[in-house]
């Protein structure tokens, strides 16, 4: 009786995703510095053309909550904490709507990890290719030099500088 007394007791203190309860409010703590409301995220969509569906809004404040920049799968893990419901489908297919519509863009530091950044606005990053970690790097702070003529009858439509770090040995 004690045994499976215990075992209920852990199944419900871990959840459906195994993230004891602790983790689970820490990772809102850490989400909830820059809360933005349902309403101010579904508006952000609608600016953008994208009909505010209750997944895409799950999506996107996941995404705007803070400053970061993290890759599909972990846009998928942190909406399931929240609500559980969401497919690995519907995380890519969503964030591929995103994109088209300029609501994020899209950071890729190799072939194999693509990355999202809810910051649109031009700017440079730094990743540390030890930890994975990427930092922005504000576009003031970089000034770009001695390219080279651009081909006939073509204008520059973007410059992305990724910065990649190491610890110093
Ligand atoms: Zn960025």
């Amino acid at each position: 009786m004690l045994v499976a007394k215990t075992e209920t007791a852990l199944a419900d203190r871990r959840g459906k995703y195994g993230l004891d309860k602790v983790q689970i409010l820490i990772y809102h703590a850490n989400m909830i510095l820059e809360p933005s409301t349902r309403e101010s995220v579904s508006e952000m969509l609608r600016a953008h053309g994208i009909s505010p569906t209750h997944q895409r809004i799950e999506i996107a404040q996941v995404l705007f909550e803070k400053r970061w920049h993290p890759s599909a799968d972990q846009i998928l893990a942190a909406v399931n904490v929240r609500y559980a419901e969401t497919s690995k489908a519907t995380v890519y297919n969503t964030l591929k709507l995103f994109l088209d519509k300029g609501l994020v863009r899209e950071l890729i530091v190799d072939p194999n990890k693509v990355f999202y950044d809810s910051n649109t606005s031009v700017h440079h990053h730094f990743y540390d290719v030890t930890s994975g970690e990427i930092t922005d790097i504000p576009a003031a702070g970089v000034r770009i030099d001695g390219l080279p003529p651009l081909p006939a009858g073509m204008v520059t439509d973007g410059i992305d500088i990724i910065v990649r770090t190491r610890p110093r040995l």
